[in-house]
């Protein structure tokens, strides 16, 4: 092992390089056997020429055992070519290849001339021969080794040349000057051939590396393309490519089987990142990301398509198994998470479409998918809404209605009906305007319902500001103390353009802002927070009051409330509904009013229909009702009337 080392120390190129030695490794391996095969026939003949001159142990037994060993060595070779050792095996082996090369070589040659005193004049020149063909033979096939070639030249060929030049014959001298002269000279080719060898070894190194670098490149930008970064998930790509995918195979084989697809959003999750910051939402929307997977059943592809909406691929089932297995992903989102910034609990509302019964294609399977989510938010966020032929009646009459608001001219087309806001005496402190739309193609449609379409088809600022143009009409004639409250929609309070003509509509018609009060609702704050208060404090600033819509609907927390620019909150009428069977809506109101109070806000009371409903608010606190008990919502040339009868109701009382 030593001798190796030094061996290779001094013959050594060099090269530590594992793709070097495992290139020299593998044309060793296929060359090697050969070169014995061509050793081991030399070893015969000259064996046998000198068979009974010489005696046995020379001419039998040694090339026997230098037979019997290169044999051996032959059979390693072929056997390592089919495996391929470990790269440390593979040094070893080779350092092993030049030892035995120096030995044997040294071995052999010494037995030739040991054998040269035996012979006569042509067998001494069978042994010459023997020697330079079988070093030359040696040096060839191990040329991927450059070392091998001086070593054999200084322990063989210098030997043999200096026996040879000491023979009482003038020809040997002669010999041996040629042997010396034309070795020398080859092992010069050879080393140039070594280095071509190594270069082309080296080029093909470096093309390896460029190619495993290209292709973890490769990797990586597939990876970008198709994972959503924050999270890990499938992205809106991949998830799209997988429908797709999915839809392809159904249709190819026809033994596939249908699947779901649903749409996951996040309900309070923008209050989240407003109130905490970016690091806090992220974080919710990477754990948001371990949690649905663990939830849903194992073939499920879940993906994020963006913000805070989630996609998922759901394995075949029936509407209500579907429902169940959504219900319980939302039910792992509902548990709180818990941040060192505080804990955070928000909920999730999930749209679902079938394939093949709900749309045929990727594209309108995801936006059925996304229509039952709508639904599902408008009539009941946190729950799961499986796509039926009942919404694709809704979506046919959301495009008809779409289709009308397009083409009808609003200031003909709507007009607004007044409701009267009164005070605990039931005296009044203002109007809400109330649109309405009476089209002679649909007939009457709900505002619910052409606010929604409008919000959808982006036409709502169409509508908007001429109607705000005909209530500040409206206003002018009503008494100085009488506000007027006005809906605005989450466009409108996100739209530049409709905030600005507002702004406009109130100089223009030279209407005390004071007296105006802008009502919009906890989810359309919540739609962009941070958009939302800047559109609210920019009225503030004109003077305008603001009214926070449908409280309790949404998702407002009372530390983001403290945040918000308001004046009123209008207690949603859903509680009031339940006022008077259930003790829970009784005490939400009455927590409501007490928190405006410590707010300093008013609190306003929508949808009060009956005595009793009245009866119980009169000592919750509140500020202001609103409701069929006290009025139905009047058209305008109504309110003289009314406030004549209000104002004769007071000097009665
Ligand atoms: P909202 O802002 O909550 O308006 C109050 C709704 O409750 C009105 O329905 C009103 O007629 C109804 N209401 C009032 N008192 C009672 C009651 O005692 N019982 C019951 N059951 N209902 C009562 P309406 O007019 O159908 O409006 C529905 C929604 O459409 C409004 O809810 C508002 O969000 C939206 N909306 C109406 N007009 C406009 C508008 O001009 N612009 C915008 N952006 N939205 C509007
Ligand atoms: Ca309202
Ligand atoms: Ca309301």
């Amino acid at each position: 092992m030593q001798i190796s080392r030094w061996v290779a120390k001094v013959f050594g190129d060099g090269s530590d390089v594992p793709e070097f030695r495992r290139a020299q490794y593998s044309e060793l391996s296929r060359q090697v056997p050969l070169m014995y095969a061509i050793i081991i026939i030399n070893m015969v003949m000259l064996a046998l020429t000198y068979v009974g001159k010489a005696p046995a142990i020379l001419s039998i037994w040694l090339p026997a055992v230098f037979v019997a060993v290169c044999l051996v060595r032959a059979l390693r070779m072929a056997y390592g070519r089919h495996h391929v050792p470990s790269d440390e095996a593979m040094g070893r082996a080779l350092r092993t290849v030049v030892v035995l090369a120096c030995v044997l070589g040294f071995a052999v040659s010494t037995w030739s001339l040991a054998l040269f005193s035996y012979g006569d004049v042509f067998t001494q020149g069978q042994n010459i021969f023997f020697t330079a063909i079988t070093i030359i033979t040696v040096m060839t096939c191990l040329r991927p080794l450059h070392q091998v070639a001086p070593a054999l030249f200084i322990l063989v060929i210098v030997p043999t040349a200096v026996f040879l030049a000491l023979q009482d014959n003038n020809v040997f001298p002669a010999v041996a000057i040629n042997m010396v002269l034309a070795i020398g000279g080859m092992i010069l080719v050879m080393q140039r051939s070594h280095s071509d060898f190594r270069d082309r070894i080296y080029k093909q190194i470096e093309l390896d590396s460029q190619r495993t670098q290209l292709e973890s490149l490769n990797g990586a930008i597939s990876l970008l393309a198709n994972q959503d970064s924050l999270t890990g998930l499938a992205n809106r790509r991949s998830f799209l490519n997988a429908l797709d995918q999915r839809i392809a195979d159904f249709k190819g084989d026809g033994k596939t089987a249908g699947f779901a697809v649903g749409i996951l959003d996040l309900d309070g999750f923008k209050p989240v990142n407003d109130v905490f910051g970016h690091v806090v939402g992220d974080r919710l929307l990477q754990e948001v990301a371990r949690r649905l997977p663990a939830s849903l059943p194992p073939e499920t592809l879940v993906a994020r398509l963006g913000g805070d909406e989630f996609a998922l691929i759901l394995p075949p089932a029936g509407v209500e198994e579907l429902q169940e297995i959504c219900r319980r992903a939302l039910a792992a989102l509902a548990h709180p998470f818990t941040f060192p910034e505080g804990s955070v609990t928000i909920s999730a509302t999930c749209g679902i479409a079938c394939f093949p019964c709900a749309a045929e294609t990727g594209c309108e399977l995801f936006e059925k998918a996304d229509f039952a989510l709508c639904y599902s938010k408008q009539h009941d966020r946190g729950s799961v809404t499986v796509f039926s032929e009942l919404h694709e009646a809704g979506i046919k009459k959301a495009a008809a209605v779409a289709q009308r608001l397009r083409s009808v001219v609003v200031e003909q087309a709507f007009h607004l009906d007044y409701q009267p806001i009164v005070d605990r005496n039931g005296m009044p402190l203002g109007f809400e305007a109330l649109a309405r739309w009476r089209d002679p193609v649909l007939g009457d449609v709900r505002p619910d319902v052409f606010i929604r379409v409008a919000e959808q088809a982006g036409l709502i600022g169409k509508i908007t500001v001429p109607l705000f143009r005909s209530a500040l009409r409206a206003a002018r004639s009503w008494p100085d103390d009488l506000r007027l409250s006005f809906n605005l929609s989450a466009f409108d309070v996100c739209s530049e353009t409709t905030m600005t003509a507002i702004l406009a509509e109130i100089d223009a018609a030279n209407f005390p802002p004071q007296r105006l009060m802008f009502e919009i609702t906890e989810s359309a704050i919540m739609q962009d927070f941070s958009r939302a208060v800047d559109a609210l404090s920019l009225l503030r600033s004109k003077g305008a009051m603001v009214a926070l819509d449908d409280f309790g609907t949404g998702y407002s927390s009372l530390s983001y409330m403290r945040r918000l620019p308001i004046d009123r909150i209008k207690v949603d009428r859903s509680f009031i509904l339940d006022l008077e069977n259930e003790a829970t809506a009784r005490d939400i109101v009455r927590a409501i009013s007490s928190m405006c109070q410590s707010l300093g806000l008013e609190c306003i009371v929508e949808g009060v229909e009956t005595h009793a409903q009245l009866h119980f608010l009169a000592t919750s606190g509140c500020t202001g009702y609103q409701g069929y008990f006290f009025s139905r919502p009047m058209p305008q040339a109504a309110i003289a009337g009314y406030l004549g009868e209000q104002e004769q109701l007071r000097k009665t009382a």
